[in-house]
């Protein structure tokens, strides 16, 4: 079978005449219109499949008989990786051939043209700083451009064993489910007639299915513009990690995302019957935060986790993808600390690798107003105020923690008080930056509350001395920051001088806590 099937150059414009030949044709981009539940339990059993295959397959390939290859016995469930395998070849078959014709195209020409366009695989093979990160241990990974691997024209039908054994080093372990993970979005999927292959319609139904899964996420999500970032958040393996968690019953059913941020999406969805392991009774509304796997953003935060003394000794040992559950762990740790201190904030339900799974502050799926975006009269704004203070107070005094991203979008507004969430940046107040978080955290709380009309409200400084229990008495920011500075010194000389750290800044006597 020719699968390219080049006759002409492609021009400008929609459709040139070689793209209208691929066999595989284009999906089509009609809005397919189903909820996320619906996805969710189709696809949940080929998922749960793939991932035992995943763990298999290395072996499986690995002999040149294995049951995949030999076309009997095959066990249908091996098709959904089958296909994805055949549809990776034949987009690098067609971008191998596309190359060619563009050769030919631009031949001794001084002005040429580039297909680059065209070619199906080329966004992943790009070396941005994001892919380099992301695929870190993935430096072995076949599909890179700069080695381009020419496939014999017969190589991908018909004849099994070339594809899989070709395919040795890609379907290793988690590399190909890697690529994969980037693939969706583009995904080409072909209906399978007239096709030599011995694919079940089941198989790329569920191709298919993913595919417009892929669209719709990326549909529903546009009006946020950050929607790419969802979809890299979601990829196969976090979704097979929900998946589970709705299969194993600890979930019912996952409804949809209730926000996309840089660093996480949030979904909401229905706890399940089933108790987790440690038999804590499940929420009947879960919020599940799944920290992306994508790491750009996460760099920037380094400064957080890396002198973090909780996290020091690790940090350097750890690969970016341990390092993003390490978010998600200390997100984990820290309400953990502040239920136990009775802060209101999100149950911990359970953690797995980078979701982590928590009690819902809102009801019949309708989160809680962030404090930015309620309206509340005098009397609630001042009672907030006081609430959030005698939380910080008690944050830093019993939970042994600065928040450090304190503001009117991390406080939710439920059932008459507020709730505090967003910790996974949250440090210990003698980390080497924590007061100067502190004291952010204390400015934009003073400053929402100020605006707020809270008269009662204290100017930063107060306030941060008010939950240190410190006693700064500069009079404006400058001096006053220049101190924290200095306190943060001597606190890194005493690490420097002692090889560990102060328990606590000592003040003169416990700061006196608010009392509501
Ligand atoms: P980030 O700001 O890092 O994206 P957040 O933890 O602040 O992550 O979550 C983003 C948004 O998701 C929040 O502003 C809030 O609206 C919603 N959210 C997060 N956790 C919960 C929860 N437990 N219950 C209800 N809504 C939540
Ligand atoms: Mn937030």
């Amino acid at each position: 079978m020719d699968p390219v099937g080049v006759a002409a150059a492609p021009e400008a414009g929609p459709g040139p005449a070689w793209q209208s030949k691929c066999p595989w044709g284009t999906p089509k981009t009609a809005s397919i219109s189903c909820s996320l539940a619906d996805v969710m339990s189709e696809q949940l059993a080929k998922e749960l499949q793939l991932e035992e295959e995943n763990a298999a397959f290395p072996e499986v390939v690995a002999v040149a008989e294995g049951p995949l290859i030999t076309g009997e016995n095959v066990d249908t469930s091996s098709d959904l990786m089958l296909a994805q395998m055949l549809q990776m070849e034949f987009d690098r078959e067609y971008d191998a051939q596309l190359r060619r014709e563009e050769k030919k195209f631009n031949g001794d020409s001084k002005v040429s043209i580039s297909f680059e366009n065209y070619r199906k695989v080329h966004p992943f093979d790009s070396d941005s700083s994001e892919d380099e990160v992301d695929w870190q241990d993935t430096r072995h990974d076949p599909y890179r451009a700069d080695k381009p691997t020419i496939t014999p024209k017969k190589g991908f039908i018909g004849k099994g064993k070339d594809i899989t054994t070709k395919h040795d080093e890609v379907v290793c372990g988690r590399k190909n489910t890697a690529r994969m993970e980037n693939f969706a979005p583009e995904f080409q999927v072909g209906d399978g007639i007239g096709m030599d292959l011995k694919l079940s319609n089941q198989v790329f139904n569920a191709l298919k299915q993913h595919a417009y899964s892929e669209e719709r996420r990326s549909a529903r999500l546009h009006e946020k513009k950050e929607h790419s970032t969802a979809e890299k958040a979601v990829d196969p393996k976090t979704r097979l990690l929900l998946y589970k968690m709705v299969n194993g019953g600890m979930l019912e059913t996952i409804t949809g995302c209730i926000s996309t941020g840089k660093e996480s999406v949030v979904f909401h969805a229905y706890g399940g019957k089933s108790a987790t392991e440690d038999d804590k009774v499940i929420p009947s509304e879960c919020a599940i935060k799944v920290f992306k796997t994508t790491l750009n953003e996460f760099k920037n935060r380094d400064k957080y986790i890396k002198d973090d003394y909780r996290f020091k000794d690790r940090f350097s040992k750890l690969n970016p993808r341990k390092i993003i559950r390490m978010w998600a762990e200390k997100e984990m740790h820290n309400l953990t600390r502040m239920q136990n201190a009775g802060i209101p904030c999100p149950q911990v339900v359970i953690l797995k690798k980078h979701v982590l799974v928590m009690s819902f502050i809102g009801q019949d799926q309708v989160p809680a107003p962030k404090l930015k975006d309620v309206k509340l009269n005098s009397e609630d704004m001042k009672k907030a105020y006081y609430q959030v203070l005698n939380m910080m107070q008690r944050l830093y005094k019993e939970c042994n923690l600065v928040h450090a991203d304190l503001s009117e979008y991390n406080m939710l507004w439920h059932d008459g008080k507020v709730w505090l969430i967003d910790v996974s940046q949250s440090v210990e107040p003698t980390h080497p930056h924590g007061l100067e978080f502190l004291f952010r955290d204390c400015r934009n709380v003073s400053q929402f509350f100020q605006k707020g009309g809270v008269a009662e409200a204290p100017n930063e400084r107060e306030l941060f001395n008010a939950v240190s229990g410190l006693n700064i008495t500069a009079e404006n920011e400058v001096d006053f920051q220049a101190e924290i500075e200095a306190l943060e010194k001597m606190n890194e000389d005493h690490v420097q001088n002692h090889g560990k750290k102060v328990s606590t800044f000592s003040t003169d006597g416990d700061p006196p806590i608010y009392n509501e």
